[in-house]
């Protein structure tokens, strides 16, 4: 991942009209004027088509890349003293520390009547790895195959500063071996003095205003909280659609204390 884009580069993407930027409202903003101070900002990059293929189907989407302006801005700022100072084998610092969210469009966006959503926070162990410890891989895979499915099309919005409900990927680390010593999910997060969940979904509010405006759509969740945060933010309009997939004896626990906590799962989800 790196996060940088030569200015030369910047401009030209910026007057083809595939680097744009949106305000918290999701309306598009001169992508050249600093943002009022304390209002947020997200650069869009995109479209950008990518076929996929997971498990034995393939699947036609355009991915863009969001970032928020103010880490985007930081970074510029960084790369340009870099760049005076010859230091541009130092440029790969910059890349970790940005978190670059990603959509994946099915079908027109302008066409879209109630299409199907999907939220999903990033998880390396169960996304990338596989892990059974969650049912975040499952749940990708779902999604890609329900939404392309869906005739009323729909996105998906992967969160990639989202790691373990938004601590981190170290941190998160250090849960699973305070799990392994009995504690569950959520008593693991408040051992290390971390809230049970600190994701935050702004951005993602500002995305689905920017792509389906006040229209309404479905969201692939268990989650109520993530329903509330995102009404918090003003999207009014969705109906919750349940998400339940990946299933299994290594996860049984973590599902039980999502339930407990709030999830709406029931006896018959969990097996
Ligand atoms: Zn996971």
């Amino acid at each position: 991942m790196f996060t940088y884009i030569d200015p030369t580069v910047r401009e030209r993407l910026a007057e083809q009209g595939k680097l744009i930027r949106i305000d918290a409202d999701g309306q598009r903003i001169d992508p050249h004027s600093a943002p009022e101070p304390g209002a947020r900002a997200i650069s869009i990059l995109g479209p950008i088509p990518l076929p996929l293929e997971r498990h034995g189907r393939r699947y036609n989407v355009l991915w863009y890349a969001s970032v928020r302006h103010t880490e985007l801005s930081k970074a510029t700022e960084l790369a340009d003293e870099l760049r005076e100072q010859h230091g541009q084998q130092s440029f790969a610092l910059l890349a970790d520390s940005m978190a670059v969210n990603s959509v994946l469009i099915f079908g027109r966006p302008d066409r879209w009547d109630n299409p199907l959503v999907r939220v999903h926070s990033s998880c390396l162990t169960g996304d990338v790895f596989g892990s059974e410890r969650c049912e975040c891989g499952p749940q990708f895979i779902s999604a890609l195959e329900r939404i392309d499915a869906d005739s009323a099309g729909g996105m998906i919005i992967y969160m990639s500063g989202h790691e373990g409900r938004g601590i981190g990927l170290w941190a998160k680390a250090a849960t699973y071996l305070l799990q392994d010593g009995g504690e569950n999910t959520y008593q693991a997060n408040r051992s290390m003095g971390l809230a049970d969940d600190s994701r935050d979904f702004s951005d993602a509010a500002s995305l689905i205003k920017y792509f389906l405006g006040d229209r309404p759509f479905r969201l692939l969740t268990n989650n109520p909280k993530k329903v509330d945060d995102l009404i918090a933010m003003g999207v009014k309009e969705i109906t919750r659609v349940k998400h339940v997939c990946g299933v299994g004896a290594a996860n049984k626990r973590y599902l039980e204390a999502k339930r407990d906590w709030g999830h709406k799962l029931d006896d018959a989800d969990i097996g």
